[in-house]
């Protein structure tokens, strides 16, 4: 009996350890074929790793071209009728878009953007374009609109004095007024809006 057992057991143990063993990497081949059969955003994995390395592969080639590319560059001359700078010196102290209203105390749009500074700072025209309207203009009080015949038109404002007149040309940074408190103001500032397509945008998007 003691014979037998110690020729039976290693016979034993060795299948089941051989059995366990083929179990173990059939199993390991399921997981690795369902892992690539996976169905991720309408498609394998696999799949969508092979799209990921096309892209890697085609972003790579872009940055070659890219670089390739740079030094010949050269940026486009500024167009002077894009009002891209600021009107006056100051402090924004209301930004374009919903707030509260400090007439009507409720929320309204508002179309442009208010620079506060002393009475009588400058206020430059933002860039190049005729006058298309200079004087009193209801709640913005003293006001110049500016036509820069691209779809531009730009408008100031609450000012106290206006130096220019209907049909005048301008170029940027032309002195058209001071600024001041007139029509529906609570203090020394400028309105200023940038209009594009009789659409008010926000002047901060023009500025860096
Ligand atoms: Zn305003």
């Amino acid at each position: 009996m003691k014979i037998l057992m110690s020729f039976v057991f290693p016979w034993i143990t060795t299948l089941i350890f051989g059995g366990l063993c083929i179990l173990q990497s059939q199993q390991i081949k399921q997981i690795r074929a369902s892992r690539d059969n996976l169905i991720f955003e309408n498609g394998t994995l696999s799949g969508y790793i092979r799209q990921i390395e096309q892209g890697q592969a085609r972003l790579v080639k872009k940055i070659s071209q890219a670089q390739s590319f740079k030094g010949r560059l050269t940026l486009p001359e500024v167009d002077p009728s894009i009002p891209a700078i600021w009107p006056t010196e100051g402090t924004i102290t209301s930004l374009y878009g919903m707030r509260r209203d400090p007439f009507l105390k409720t929320y309204q749009f508002h179309s442009g953007v208010d620079i506060a500074n002393f009475k009588s700072t400058d206020v430059l025209a933002t860039a190049s374009g005729r006058i298309e309207y200079s004087g009193k203009k209801s709640g913005y009080g003293n006001a110049v609109v500016i036509n820069h015949g691209n779809g531009y038109k730009t408008l100031y404002g609450h000012c106290e004095r206006l130096f220019v007149a209907r049909g005048d040309k301008v170029q940027k940074k032309t002195l058209i007024a001071a600024m001041g408190s007139t029509g529906r103001s609570t203090g020394d500032h400028l309105h200023y809006e940038v209009v594009f397509a009789g659409e008010p945008l926000d002047p901060t998007m023009f500025v860096e």
